[in-house]
């Protein structure tokens, strides 16, 4: 069984988070230590440690976090000048917080990941 995370507890509303969106199966709030002008976590309601353990089963969820992804982007007057979906795995990804979350970034010029 996974260990829960404080991600959890955001979910259950059991600790403040700035909730920009949830509904039965994401929930979507403001990063704590924001790197951009937007940094906006996604996440699954349901506990996944980390990319390695998704399963088939998770495809919609995962499919729906870049949906829910993309309306927030729009909502955020982001989504002409861009942005970027990161989701970290593991040490050598930097990863951590251990239930799967995608990173929404942008407001500023990046700068390109992959030289
Ligand atoms: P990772 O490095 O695991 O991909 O990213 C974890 C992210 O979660 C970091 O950007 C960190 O700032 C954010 N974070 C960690 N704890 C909290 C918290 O309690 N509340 C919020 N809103 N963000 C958090």
């Amino acid at each position: 069984m996974a260990e829960e995370t404080i991600f959890s507890k955001i979910i259950r509303r059991e600790i403040p988070a700035d909730i920009v969106f949830q509904d039965d199966r994401v929930t979507a709030f403001r990063d704590i230590a924001p790197q951009a002008p937007t940094h906006i976590l996604i996440i699954p309601n349901k506990l996944i440690p980390t990319v390695n353990d998704v399963t088939e089963a998770d495809e919609a969820t995962l499919g729906h976090m870049i949906t829910v992804a993309a309306k927030i982007a729009k909502q955020e007057g982001i989504d002409e000048s861009g942005y970027r979906l990161i989701m970290n795995c593991n040490k050598d990804a930097g990863q951590v917080v251990f239930h799967i979350h995608m990173h929404l970034v942008g407001g500023r010029n990046l700068g390109r990941l992959v030289e």
